[in-house]
């Protein structure tokens, strides 16, 4: 398995539009096999393609402690979502920033696996958010994207500072 470059803010291949997977070969498994890796390898709970410059409908997530729990979702969507809940967020992508956003605290996500069979999900708590962070991710969006004006203008600041000390 590779450990794949985990592309940051403010990459444009963040912002693109992902492409529906209609070939479940070989190339997909590998994908989500180094996908999984690379997550594992961040500490990260979850992973969306565009993350690692592939533009298509793939994330991997694995919110369990001893990461033994992998779900691979393949074409994920979320069809129903239900309740209100704010919780701090992080993103591989945006390394080092935390921040407190409002999701739907359950959702049902409909997705395919590996193979290509699909499968529903019935999430709340923490896979409900990872659900929720990592199919945003596949329209280009952000969890940032989420936060008040006044919150994301405090966000720029300190993205600015960040990259000022970086150089
Ligand atoms: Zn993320």
């Amino acid at each position: 398995m590779t450990i794949l470059d985990i592309r940051t803010f403010p990459d444009p291949v963040l912002r693109e539009k992902t492409q529906v997977v209609t070939d479940f070969g070989d190339s997909l498994k590998k994908l989500l096999d180094d996908m999984f890796e690379t997550m594992r390898h961040a500490h990260g709970i979850g992973l969306a393609a565009p993350q690692v410059g592939v533009l298509q409908q793939v994330a991997v997530i694995d919110i369990s402690e001893d990461q033994n729990e992998r779900i691979d979702l393949v074409n994920p969507q979320i069809v129903e979502g239900n309740g209100k809940v704010s919780s701090e967020e992080g993103c591989l992508s945006i390394p080092e920033y935390r921040d407190s956003i409002k999701r739907r605290s359950e959702v049902v996500v409909r997705a395919q696996d590996s193979q290509g069979n699909p499968f529903e999900l019935h999430a709340d708590g923490l896979l409900a958010i990872c659900l929720q962070h990592e199919i945003d991710h596949l329209n280009g969006v952000l969890f940032i994207d989420h936060l008040s004006r006044l919150k994301r203008e405090l966000f720029r600041r300190w993205f600015k500072r960040q990259q000022a000390s970086e150089e």
